[in-house]
């Protein structure tokens, strides 16, 4: 898995399953996972658990906050990855790879996920985590747009608000 200042795949999968329905199942879960490149996709019942309270605590951290506070969150997290980075040649480039070759995959999920939200807020900035303005979706989002000015999940909330508004001052 490949990290950028945006945090690549896995702040995308760190949203993705926060914005996930719940209760998340294997049925769920797996399809999301295998999207963002986790090669072992398979969850027992028990990881399921795991990860259903690990996305919670993911949820906090696209929550409006003080970049401390965020930090902490974030912090968190990664004190509990107990993740033990190091630089694999698989694809030939070197690259940081967070959890160990035998880690399970959702100590896997964990690892990759709190990584990749302390890149975003460490090369790409904290208020780059969102949740979408539209009060009915509140979707968690990573705004990777040039200005980093995102307020919404999508195109379509934006238009949908925007409609509303409009209603709104000519009714
Ligand atoms: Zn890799
Ligand atoms: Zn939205």
């Amino acid at each position: 898995m490949r990290f950028n200042e945006y945090g690549g795949e896995a702040a995308r999968l760190a949203a993705d399953l926060v914005n996930a329905s719940r209760p998340l199942t294997p049925e769920l879960l797996e399809p999301i996972l295998s999207a963002h490149g986790v090669a072992e996709a398979t969850l027992p019942t028990e990881h399921v658990q795991e990860l259903t309270r690990w996305c919670d605590r993911l949820a906090a951290c696209f929550d409006r906050q003080e970049l401390r506070q965020r930090c902490e969150v974030i912090n968190g997290l990664l004190a509990d990855t107990a993740s033990q980075p190091y630089i694999s040649l698989h694809d030939g480039q070197p690259h940081l790879h967070y959890s160990s070759p035998g880690a399970d995959s959702a100590a896997h999920v964990r690892a990759v996920t709190a990584a990749g939200l302390a890149y975003v807020v460490c090369f790409a900035g904290a208020d780059r985590l969102g949740r979408c303005a539209r009060e009915a979706c509140d979707r968690a989002f990573v705004d990777t747009s040039r200005n980093g000015r995102r307020t919404y999940c999508s195109l379509r909330c934006a238009n949908n608000d925007a409609v509303a508004r409009h209603r709104a001052k000519h009714r």
